[in-house]
């Protein structure tokens, strides 16, 4: 059983249990299934889950499909796959269309008892004549219609008498309300969409601010926990329950959604992403998805253990995205294999190292976890080591290969930098070195000193890999500019490179993750990678200044 944090809501489901207010705690986890779940979600599911689990009470998953032209069952399946992903597994399955008969009869209801009415006006009448904070609503001139008339036109609108929009269902409280809300809003309207799940059923559709309530009642939920934009919904969300005279009577508790650094949390923006081609699909490693997020390598308890620590306030904040990146770092720490790679390979040749000569060399898979072991590493004549561990003229304190300067191989010998050998165009194309047989690693050497380690592969069993490397897809300052969304683009945000890794990497499998010396933390791309060819995504670097 897990054991939230303490926050706000979770002291008032302990009065409230407390005071016998309720005897079960009943939460739900409602998305609209019109796009993929993101980071912001995974937060909403952590503390509904979490906090009914604590209490012994349940969590239902339930699918707010009152739209359906934004709707999909792609997005319907998507869901379940990462909330089960994230560790949680709801008590109930259901979907707000399950309810859209009693939904209806509750409208009839409310008809009957004159809290209802059709209204010819169009969507923008409506806005125009809901009044301002400081301007109360215009009645309309149907608002008067009698219960008679209006049961005769909401069965009509059922019956697909009226095109999209002709007429629509209001709910009758007060057009000067403080509340705009209360302002009659509108609880259905007509659509004439094919539903992903009720099909051809039903014509008219009822709002969100009508269907979720009641939804919440139906299931028996104690504890509505929705972000702060719908607090002023609050006192509509009460009147629906009281009006529909529904058994149940669930309370709405609102919390800040989270919002995060060079972060993009809406799926509306998500989505164009998608379909302009920015990225190649939800689950792109660049996507603040759970599904790209997995597939760039995050853990579920890495995320959890984010989630937890951001906690639940009504203060809006944006957090830091190092924070997140702080929980796969320490997730991942003792792991996560630590191996070598070579992502922008230079070839060395060692000319004083025998010809046709191949020895093993030891090597431990997590220094820091001696459990993990330790793995044998082919080292011979020709290395692969990274360009920018070579400099021709380097700058002071550059401690890598220059010529005449000795370095140790981590796992191996100290080589010295002989000659830089280069193309017509003057790169530089192979170094040859010389190494010292006496001073192999593990051997205790203590000789002379070197100040730079830099890591290497054996050229002739190097495993050609790919490794794709990111950064944030819209950054902050960007998006500040006030310029068009699909113009605030990183043209950065991937870079792939093709290099090597050990050949005992050999047979990874997608999700696997290493630790690779000095570059950080990848994962096996589980799409990417195919025939024996691996591509591996960055999760993150080492260090950031957040870690120190
Ligand atoms: P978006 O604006 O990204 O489309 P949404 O709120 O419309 O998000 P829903 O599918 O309705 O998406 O969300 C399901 C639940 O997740 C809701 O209870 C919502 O409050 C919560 N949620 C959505 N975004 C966040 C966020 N950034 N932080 C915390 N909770 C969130
Ligand atoms: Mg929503
Ligand atoms: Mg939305």
């Amino acid at each position: 059983k897990t054991s939230s944090s303490s926050n706000f809501i979770k002291n008032i489901v302990i009065d409230d249990l407390k005071a016998g207010k309720v005897n079960e705690i009943v939460t739900r986890f409602p998305p609209e299934p019109n796009g993929y779940l993101h980071i912001g979600h995974a937060k909403s599911i952590c503390l509904n889950f979490e906090l009914a689990d604590e209490f012994n009470g349940r969590t239902n998953l339930r699918f707010d499909d009152t739209n359906p032209v934004k709707e999909d069952t792609e997005y319907v399946e998507s869901i379940q796959e990462d909330v089960r992903w994230l560790g949680f597994e709801w008590d109930e399955l259901r979907f707000a269309s399950d309810y859209f008969e009693e939904l209806y009869e509750r409208a009839v209801l409310l008809i009957k008892k004159g809290k209802a009415y059709v209204d010819d006006l169009n969507a923008e009448q409506i806005r125009e004549t809901r009044g301002t904070l400081t301007e109360p609503g215009t009645e309309s001139p149907h608002r008067g219609r009698s219960a008679e008339e209006n049961l005769d036109l909401f069965t009509r609108m059922r019956a697909g008498e009226f095109r999209d929009g002709e007429k629509v269902l209001r709910a009758r409280i007060d057009m000067a309300s403080p509340n705009i809300n209360l302002r009659d809003p509108v609880i259905y309207r007509i659509s004439h969409t094919h539903h992903h799940r009720t099909g051809d059923t039903w014509c008219i559709y009822p709002m969100y601010a009508y269907a979720h309530p009641l939804s919440d009642a139906i299931e028996g939920v104690s504890h509505s926990i929705c972000t702060l934009e719908f607090e002023d919904q609050r006192p509509l969300y009460d009147w629906v329950v009281a009006a529909c005279e529904m058994e149940a009577t669930p309370h709405q508790y609102e919390f800040a959604r989270l919002n995060l650094t060079n972060t993009v949390m809406s799926k509306r923006k998500l989505k164009l992403l998608v379909d302009e081609g920015v990225v190649d699909a939800w689950d792109d490693p660049r996507m603040p998805t759970i599904s790209g997020l997995r597939r760039k390598g995050y853990t579920p308890e890495a995320i959890r253990a984010f989630c937890r620590e951001i906690g639940v306030a009504r203060a809006y904040s944006t957090v830091d995205e190092r924070m997140l990146e702080h929980f796969i770092r320490e997730d991942l720490k003792l792991k996560a294999p630590r191996t070598m790679s070579v992502l922008q390979p230079l070839k060395v040749v060692i000319t004083n190292y025998p010809e046709g000569q191949l020895e093993y060399l030891e090597a431990d898979n997590n220094p820091e976890n001696p459990e993990m072991g330790v793995r044998l590493i082919p080292f011979s004549r020709e290395i692969y080591i990274e360009q920018d561990d070579f400099m021709e003229n380097p700058p002071a304190k550059y401690f890598r290969l220059f010529p005449g300067n000795e370095v140790r191989l981590k796992n191996a010998y100290f080589i010295k930098c002989e000659e830089a050998v280069k193309d017509e165009a003057g790169n530089v194309i192979e170094l040859r070195c010389t190494y010292d047989p006496e001073t192999k690693s593990g051997t205790g050497f203590t000789g002379r000193k070197v100040k730079g380690t830099i890591h290497w592969v054996e050229a002739s069993q190097a495993v050609p890999s790919e490794f794709r490397l990111y950064e944030p897809l819209i950054t902050n300052e960007a998006e500040d500019d006030g310029k068009a969304f699909l113009e605030c683009i990183n043209p950065n945000s991937l870079e792939v490179l093709q290099g090597f890794v050990e050949p005992n990497m050999q047979g990874a499998a997608g999700h696997d993750k290493f630790q690779f010396f000095r570059h950080g933390y990848f994962n096996v791309d589980p799409k990417l990678s195919a025939d024996g060819r691996l591509v591996f995504n960055r999760i993150v670097s080492l260090k950031s200044s957040f870690d120190a």
